[in-house]
């Protein structure tokens, strides 16, 4: 690919909590210009700066987004784009994101409609970056010259991500993981400040399923000619939210496949290769994973951020008298579980020539 052209891309939702941390990290993309903003279609080509208030803390509307028109969310109101970053809601993403990858555009979503589906990669490139080579057989099943992948939901993407070294070291047989969740994770302007302050509510309608099956396809297979097949374990999720802004804590315990003694397992996690880092994608942070050993780590407040929000953090590995490890760890939902991973996704196919 010429460099020196950039790729003309649109947000979808960029309204939102996570169209606007798009917004954010689209800003001065080596690759990748944003032309183009998406909503719902009472906004009526008014400016961003005229319908969306900037909510992210630590900067500010940037000039280059403030001037854009806010259209309707189709191939024919956004123009020449190659690219949509969809943060969609499910109930309108569906058709929508068909309709652009229909329309010869590849879609790179962060809702939940696709992730599931027999020919749609759910990739976090330091994960199954092999499983972007669906999108060859999708094209070709849904006869569209476009193509949809999505990234997970915002508490399965941290969970695979620290699984994925102990399952090639070791094998995991079984994981139960309950989530301290960020009000974040719930959109724009998402729970009321009477129902979540001074609480934490043991219930996500629908969390708990998706971190439990969405797990094992990105830790599964993919074959081509005999598609994807999840990988051999179970997974129990808790999920709850808490009065958190960003970031979603989980504390995991697991069964490895064989004995291990401690030090083994964070070497695992500390000595991880992968993909988007040998290929030097512009998003892939230095380290995928970080292992802290002070006692108290992570924390959401101090340590989301790490790795400009795309690394994922892990800490107190210790024994677990009832699976044989237990251990806590830490991912950005908006960033590294949403707009970030939506991005190196996207930056993965281009490098890979499969978009
Ligand atoms: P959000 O804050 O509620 O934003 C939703 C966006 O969709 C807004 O820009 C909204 O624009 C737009 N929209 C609503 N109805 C529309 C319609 N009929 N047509 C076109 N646009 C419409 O939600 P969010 O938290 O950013 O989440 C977006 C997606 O990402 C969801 O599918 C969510 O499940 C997923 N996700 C979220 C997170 C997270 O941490 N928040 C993480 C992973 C995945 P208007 O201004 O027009 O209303």
């Amino acid at each position: 690919m010429n460099r020196q052209a950039r790729i003309p891309v649109a947000v979808l939702g960029a309204t939102g909590m996570v169209g606007q941390r798009f917004i954010e990290l689209l800003q001065g993309h080596p690759w990748f210009e944003l032309v183009g903003l998406g909503a719902s279609e009472r906004h009526g080509g008014r400016t961003y700066a005229d319908v969306s208030r900037w909510r992210l803390p630590g900067s500010e509307m940037p000039v280059s987004a403030a001037n854009l028109p806010v259209v309707a969310c189709s191939p024919e109101a956004l123009g020449d784009v190659k690219i949509v970053f969809s943060a969609l809601p499910a109930e309108v993403a569906g058709d929508i994101e068909a309709h652009f990858a229909r329309a010869g555009i590849a879609v790179f979503s962060n809702a939940k409609n696709y992730r599931m589906a027999a020919d749609v990669p759910l990739l976090i490139p330091e994960v199954n970056a092999d499983h972007a080579a669906a999108i060859i057989q999708q094209r070709r099943l849904r006869n569209w010259s476009g193509c949809i992948v999505t990234n997970a939901n915002c508490s399965a993407t941290p969970l695979v991500m620290a699984l994925k070294p102990l399952q090639e070291t070791f094998g995991v047989k079984k994981v139960m993981v309950t989530t301290m969740q960020a009000i974040s994770g719930a959109g724009y302007p998402g729970l009321s400040a009477y129902d979540i302050l001074d609480n934490a509510i043991p219930y996500i309608s629908g969390e708990e399923e998706k971190v439990e099956s969405e797990t094992l396809k990105m830790l599964g297979r993919w074959d081509e000619g005999h598609g994807f097949s999840a990988a051999p374990m179970v997974v129990s999720a808790q999920c709850n939210r808490v009065a958190t802004r960003e970031g979603h804590l989980e504390c995991a315990s697991i069964e490895l496949g064989r004995e291990a003694d401690p030090e083994e397992i964070i070497a695992a996690w500390e000595n991880y290769q992968s993909e988007p880092q040998q290929l030097n994608l512009p998003s892939a942070p230095e380290h995928a994973l970080l292992y802290r050993r002070e006692p108290d780590r992570p924390q959401t407040l101090r340590d989301r951020d790490t790795g400009h929000g795309m690394t994922v953090t892990i800490g107190r590995l210790r024994r677990c008298p009832i699976l044989g490890y237990k251990f806590a760890l830490l991912g950005h939902n908006t960033i590294r579980g949403a707009a970030g991973g939506s991005i190196l996704n996207a930056e993965l196919c281009v490098s890979k020539g499969l978009v």
